[in-house]
């Protein structure tokens, strides 16, 4: 198989100094020490697992004998999708947002997994559902532009509305430019059906720590402000330095009921 990237198992984080180690685990908290005084703290902490919920999320991300992790099959409707048994997350976000390159550092343990690619233009976008185990579903849905066709449109609406082993909606927004008007186009439909979602805010090794903090700073009080379903705390990623990944394993593992314990770190 290929080479596993540095810092894919937590093996390997663990090594690390602590201050870099932290960054790579908990990069909200990293930034927490750059707020001005008096700033609410708490949406930065609420999911802030200890060793052990991170290991055994790992766990379920790392493909074995007896435990495995493929991608089942590709639709363009929920009447082709896989049925509904398992507890399922399901990805969304703009295109070039960053979701394939997320969706390969989740599974970088199972490297045997094609997370494909689809941006050919023109080419029917799909929904691709990838088992892990026993335990849960993962979907890739596809990527929206501004000119998202409706058919599109339609084929994300249904399975939200639809598909009742979803159990979380994680929403993708760039980390370098912050919510645009199309992630509020997304926002608008899950509010709208009442979907549990979750906001993760990619490639932050590109952003400065100054644009990192205004971002998370202005969507955190947007989803205070103007959400119903969006978990309060952001999670960030960078699928080049996989900091947030360790962090994001374990919040799908806990939102699909496969970590039954969550000690606080
Ligand atoms: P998708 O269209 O949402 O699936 O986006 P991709 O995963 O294909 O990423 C779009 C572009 O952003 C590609 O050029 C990636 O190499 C780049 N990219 C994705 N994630 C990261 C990241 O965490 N850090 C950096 N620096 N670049 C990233």
């Amino acid at each position: 198989g290929r080479a596993l990237p540095p810092l894919a198992a937590l093996s390997q984080v663990l090594r690390l100094e602590r201050s870099r180690r932290t960054a790579i685990v908990f990069p909200l908290q990293k930034l927490e020490r750059y707020l001005a005084p008096g700033t609410d703290t708490a949406p930065f902490r609420l999911f802030q697992p200890g060793l052990p919920a991170l290991q055994r999320a790992e766990t379920l991300f790392r493909s074995d004998r007896g435990h495995a992790i493929d991608y089942v099959s590709s639709a363009v409707r929920l009447n082709h999708a896989p049925p509904p048994a398992l507890p399922e997350v399901c990805f969304i976000g703009r295109s070039n947002v960053g979701k394939s390159s997320l969706i390969r550092a989740l599974f970088s343990l199972a490297p045997e997994v094609e997370v494909r690619v689809s941006k050919t233009p023109g080419h029917t976008k799909k929904m691709n559902f990838f088992k892990v185990g026993k335990y849960f579903t993962l979907v890739d849905m596809p990527g929206y532009g501004y000119r998202a066709p409706q058919d599109f449109v339609k084929m994300v609406e249904a399975y939200l509305q639809e598909r009742h082993n979803l159990k979380r909606t994680f929403l993708l927004v760039d980390g370098i430019v912050g919510l645009q008007k199309t992630d509020h186009i997304a926002v608008d439909m899950l509010e709208e059906f009442g979907i549990p979602y979750v906001m993760v805010l990619t490639k932050i090794d590109r952003a400065s720590r100054g644009l990192l903090l205004k971002n998370v700073l202005e969507i955190q009080e947007f989803v205070k402000e103007s959400t119903q379903g969006c978990f309060p705390q952001l999670f960030l990623v960078s699928s080049v330095e996989f900091s947030g990944i360790h962090l994001l394993r374990c919040f799908v593992a806990h939102v699909t009921g496969n970590l039954p314990t969550v000690e606080a770190s």
